[in-house]
């Protein structure tokens, strides 16, 4: 039996679907643990983006964050196919920046990794770095609707970084290369 499957907090299948959707939407597991590495790497320098790869896969099989991007992802894509009623249609699609329920949803994500997480997810809502960036980029025409994801994004790198935070916390003299 996989290591996972033991976690009664997990779904194995739905991680499957989660990764292939974030993929169709321009999102892989790296871009993500890229931002997760940028996140903790003044705190461990010698951390790996491995390992960071292996906290993003943790963080995706999270029964509660699956919920979480599967109804973003929704939204954002009924959004671009124009099902949405208005005045929400518009506020989606716009991005307006006094909705705000694209953040709360995204942290219902960091919530599950306590205060840590939801300082690094405020950075990186900020900071807006590497996948992010090209998410929340409006200037290149396409039609495409990233409110709900660029969030999601965020806040999974986040999760994985306080993930590992916590991992290494009681860890008195860090190993040279994990
Ligand atoms: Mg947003």
């Amino acid at each position: 039996m996989h290591n996972a499957d033991k976690n009664r907090l997990n779904d194995e299948k739905k991680y499957v679907v989660i990764v292939d959707r974030l993929q169709k939407r321009g999102v892989t597991q790296l871009d993500i643990a890229e931002i997760t590495l940028g996140l903790q790497t003044k705190y461990l320098p010698f951390l790996s983006i491995d390992v960071c790869l292996d906290h993003v896969k943790r963080v995706l099989m999270k029964r509660e964050v699956q919920n979480a991007i599967l109804t973003g992802l929704e939204l954002d894509i009924l959004a671009e196919q124009g099902k949405l009623s208005e005045p929400l249609s518009t506020i989606i699609l716009s991005d307006y920046g006094l909705y705000g329920i694209d953040e709360i949803l995204a942290l219902s994500i960091v919530n599950v990794y306590g205060s840590i997480g939801s300082t690094n997810f405020g950075f990186v809502d900020k900071t807006k770095p590497g996948i992010i960036g090209r998410l929340d980029d409006k200037t290149d025409g396409k039609k495409t609707c990233n409110t709900f994801l660029d969030d999601i994004v965020g806040a999974i790198a986040a999760a994985a970084a306080s993930s590992i935070a916590h991992k290494y916390a009681d860890v008195d003299s860090k190993p040279e290369t994990f």
